[in-house]
């Protein structure tokens, strides 16, 4: 830091032609003594002050009143480099915190590029008396110094400060010194080919922006700047021919204006890249709060599967023992009951029986996708023709015809719950027939866009749109027991089977005229 201050001091001053004995307060290199402060905080005034008082030191030579002239400019170079500093610290939350377009933004970024220019013409003049060293002021000479003081400042802090800033948060990468390598080379090439084309390395310096965002444009106008300022020095490149200081003012106006827009593509870039990574980690997010859920519901679930597999199961024990001991009752006491009291008997042994049936059929749903068979290629037709063979007496009792239409796959299932799916649909089909109707039941298979359809229809009694959803879930029945005896617990079955294949089960249905449920497997 404190080499890069002396450097930037003497090297401003000479390009500036300040004749030996100028002061740094002529050329204050505000720019490296904001970010000496940006890098190093507080103690960054003493690191200024020490430099600026050996680089005027070294400027001065053996001229008069040289302690008091080098020790008043250094003064002068800490206040000015403390005053931008702290105001930039005022400003940079707005700068950086902010979305791009939002004016604070741009009011911070205004307000940064003026701090040390308007803090030097401030002081300037109490200065100038004071060193007296460049001969009266004229007004003249005022604003001469003070354009030349406006420009060299705000381009040094386009050039330095987003820089050296920039590379003390750490922008590791070895691509951008080697991109920047090239930029240097393209720009040397481009200006020896033909100096009107020198401004083509913009071009260049414009994809730095866009490619290393903010750290890239930063450290790309330094490059272009530095290789122009070179060129300048040595009268080549895009200048040629123009006295030293004039080529300095051009220069000036080139960097700065370059430099702003460079500065605020590379923030755009910055931004978006920053809206993007926001909106990766709220994907992210996201996908892990949804992931720790599904956890916690399949946690639930299986707990309250195994729960209903324990209460089915433990519950039919004492059920038997008290359906066996009513009818041992039944059987001793038949004689001596009155006909009211043998049909409380009879109320007591149906519902024993019913509530038996319910529990075995609640041991079938929590059984579903437990019994640890695998999935194993499947021929869906020939587990359809095991239904049926259950289904024989069912079928030949109500003299139903069953119809099998399509094309029947083979597909990853497992076997025993296709049975059992298939069973349960024909089976209804067949239990909720019209009396006076002869059953006709299809089931038909079909290749869709994502797998396969599979659909059983009768001509039975059908059911109200508006029950549809009840279908599916446990115990519910829609029509009387008078119609077939069953609890509820069948279509189910079938969905959890058909969800369990990653597949979806739905029905239509007209009352009076048929259903038809189809399901899909992947
Ligand atoms: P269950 O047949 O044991 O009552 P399900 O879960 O298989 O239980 O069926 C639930 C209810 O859906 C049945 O009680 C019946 O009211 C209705 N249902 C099912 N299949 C049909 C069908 N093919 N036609 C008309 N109603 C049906």
């Amino acid at each position: 830091m404190f080499a890069a201050y002396i450097a930037t001091a003497i090297g401003g001053m000479t390009l500036a032609s300040l004749p030996p004995g100028n002061l740094t307060v002529f050329w204050l290199p505000a720019g490296i003594g904001v970010a000496v402060l940006l890098v190093l905080g507080r103690r960054g005034t003493v690191v200024v002050a020490a430099a600026s008082f050996t680089a005027n030191g070294l400027m001065m030579g053996d001229q008069g009143q040289v302690l008091l002239a080098t020790a008043l400019s250094a003064a002068v170079d800490s206040l000015q480099s403390w005053l931008g500093w702290s105001l930039l610290r005022r400003h940079w939350d707005n700068l950086v915190g902010a979305p791009v377009h939002d004016p604070r933004r741009l009011r911070g970024l205004a307000s940064i590029c003026l701090i040390p220019p308007l803090a030097t013409v401030w002081l300037l003049p109490l200065i100038h008396d004071l060193a007296r060293t460049a001969g009266p002021l004229t007004l003249h000479a005022f604003l001469e110094r003070t354009l030349m003081l406006l420009l060299a400042d705000t381009s040094g802090l386009f050039l330095v400060v987003p820089v050296v800033v920039g590379f003390s948060a750490g922008w590791p990468a070895m691509r951008l010194p080697a991109a920047l390598a090239l930029l240097a080379v393209a720009q040397v090439a481009v200006s020896a080919i033909d100096p009107l084309l020198a401004p083509l390395a913009l071009l260049g310096l414009a994809l730095m922006a866009f490619i290393f965002q903010f750290p890239g444009a930063a450290a790309g106008n330094l490059v272009c700047a530095t290789v122009m300022v070179v060129q300048a020095a040595f009268d080549l490149g895009p200048l040629r021919g123009q006295g030293t200081a004039q080529a300095i003012v051009v220069l000036n106006l080139t960097i700065v204006g370059v430099g702003i827009a460079v500065l605020y593509m590379g923030l755009l870039q910055d931004e978006q890249h920053r809206m993007r990574a926001t909106l990766r980690d709220e994907v992210e997010r996201r996908t892990r709060q949804l992931e720790e859920r599904s956890r916690a519901l399949a946690a639930s679930n299986g707990e309250l599967e195994q729960f209903a597999y324990i209460i089915s199961h433990d519950l039919r024990q004492p059920l038997r023992m008290i359906a066996s001991y009513v009818k041992l009752l039944d059987t001793r006491l038949k004689e001596r009951l009155a006909a009211d009291e043998q049909d409380f008997f009879e109320y007591v042994r149906s519902g024993a029986s019913r509530m038996d049936q319910m529990l075995v059929s609640l041991l079938e749903y929590s059984r579903v996708g437990r019994s640890g068979e695998p999935m194993v290629e499947t021929d869906c037709r020939a587990q359809l023709d095991e239904a049926l063979q259950y289904l024989e007496p069912a079928i030949q009792d109500a003299q139903a015809e069953i119809r099998i239409e399509g094309v029947w796959p083979i597909l990853t299932a497992s076997p025993n719950e296709m049975v059992r799916l298939f069973q349960n649909l024909i089976g209804n089909a067949v239990k909720y027939r019209v009396a006076d109707r002869a059953p006709l039941i299809t089931v038909s298979a079909r290749p869709t866009d994502g797998g396969w359809r599979f659909a059983v229809s009768d001509n039975g009694i059908g059911i109200d749109a508006d029950q549809f959803d009840r279908l599916f879930k446990v115990f519910q029945r829609l029509h009387p027991a008078k119609y077939a005896d069953g609890a509820g617990v069948g279509l189910a079955v079938c969905r959890k089977i058909v969800e369990r294949h990653g597949g979806r089960i739905e029905v239509d249905s007209q009352p009076g005229q048929g259903s038809t449920f189809a399901f899909t497997l992947p």
